[in-house]
């Protein structure tokens, strides 16, 4: 029943709005698979190509070049409403005038189905996302979270062989986002339909998915599992737009890396010859502190304390400024701003970027 989803060198340029006779590049060679009923998102900042991708998936905008498979069939001149894609927006598009089971079986109606295969496949989708008690409401009579509900409910009772979703959670507040996407995930899995999902939040993208496909500028810089392009950042972008990162400079040496003037080894040893100057990632958490001994001396410049984990910029003697987090610092208490501290990475989460 999933099928994969095969994009192969797809491009996009529009007109641009402001002149004519330039065009903007939205997309740009983009290449991607998406394993039958796996959960696959497009995350990356405002305008780097994440919905007009996704709009060419569903068929509502046309490639410029390169193609567009649903397994075996090549989709790029199959009409929006043949493809069996079914979307969800941010903005939910449920009808307003319609009660929430009339919303729900607006597309079964169009597709001619008998009235006790409706009201089944009805019936089972109201259930599984927890809309059965509701389902005479009208949609102004629900909260954001239900409303994005109905829009899911909506869209899979249709069976569909591809699930799209535009930044589906976006206008809800914080708390209500991470219990939708953990819903979504679920009901994602349990249905086992494949799913491209568009998203500019990191913390959403790697709670929810088996692969992130991370854009900039309508380019895809880096796939990967979530652990992959965390602690494998493929760019510095990458590095940057995923979790907070600190850029260290050092120089490949026999066995690993120096950093000034201490080695380290590497848990992914770089291919790169000895002797190259190199930057390395080095992630807040992975980096310990102590006021008695370590391997970098530093000054404390900031420090926050933020409950779970206190966050510390530290000026570290000849390697500039780090950002650090210590967790539980309840335990021992913070370090002062202007006191004296070792900061010492730890080995296995350096990484070389290529
Ligand atoms: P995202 O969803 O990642 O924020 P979009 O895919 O909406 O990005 O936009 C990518 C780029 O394409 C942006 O520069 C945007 O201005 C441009 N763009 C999108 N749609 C159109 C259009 N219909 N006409 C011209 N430019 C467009
Ligand atoms: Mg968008």
């Amino acid at each position: 029943m999933a099928e994969a989803v095969v994009i192969r060198e797809l491009n996009k340029q529009f007109a641009s709005p402001d002149a004519p006779e330039r065009t903007v590049q939205a997309v740009r060679s983009v290449n991607l698979t998406v394993e039958p009923g796996q959960l696959v998102t497009l995350l990356g900042p405002s305008g780097c190509g994440k919905t007009t991708l996704l709009r060419m998936i569903a068929g509502f905008e046309e490639p410029t070049s390169g193609d567009i498979m649903f397994g075996e069939r090549r989709m790029n001149n199959v009409a929006p409403n043949r493809r069996d894609a079914a979307m969800v927006f941010q903005s939910y598009a449920i009808f307003p005038h319609l009660s929430v089971y009339e919303n729900v079986v607006f597309g079964l109606r169009l597709k001619g189905l008998s009235a006790s295969e409706i009201k089944a496949k009805a019936d089972r989708i109201l259930e599984i996302t927890g809309l059965t008690a509701m389902q005479k409401r009208s949609p102004n009579q629900l909260s954001g979270g239900q409303q994005q509900r109905v829009a899911l409910a909506r869209a899979i009772v249709m069976e569909p062989r591809v699930l799209l979703f535009d930044e589906p959670l976006s206008n809800l507040d914080a708390k209500l986002r991470e219990t939708m996407r953990v819903e979504i995930r679920e009901l994602q899995q349990r249905l086992g339909i494949t799913s491209l999902y568009v998203t500019h939040d990191q913390i959403e993208a790697m709670s929810i998915s088996d692969q992130i496909v991370v854009m900039n500028g309508g380019v895809v810089e880096q796939i990967g599992s979530p652990c992959e392009v965390y602690a494998r950042p493929a760019s510095r972008f990458v590095a940057d737009f995923i979790g907070k990162a600190n850029f260290v400079k050092g120089k490949v040496v026999p066995g690993g890396v120096e950093i000034s003037g201490k080695h380290f080894t590497l848990a992914n040893p770089t291919t790169k010859p000895d002797g190259t100057n190199v930057e390395l990632v080095l992630r807040p958490e992975a980096i310990s502190l102590s006021d008695e001994s370590g391997i970098f001396a530093a000054t404390v410049k900031r420090a926050m304390f933020l409950g779970n984990v206190a966050e510390y910029l530290l000026d570290v003697e000849g390697l500039g400024e780090w950002l650090v987090d210590v967790s539980n610092p309840g335990e021992r208490g913070l370090f002062q701003q202007g006191s004296r501290v070792f900061a010492s990475p730890s080995q296995a989460s350096l990484h070389v970027l290529p």
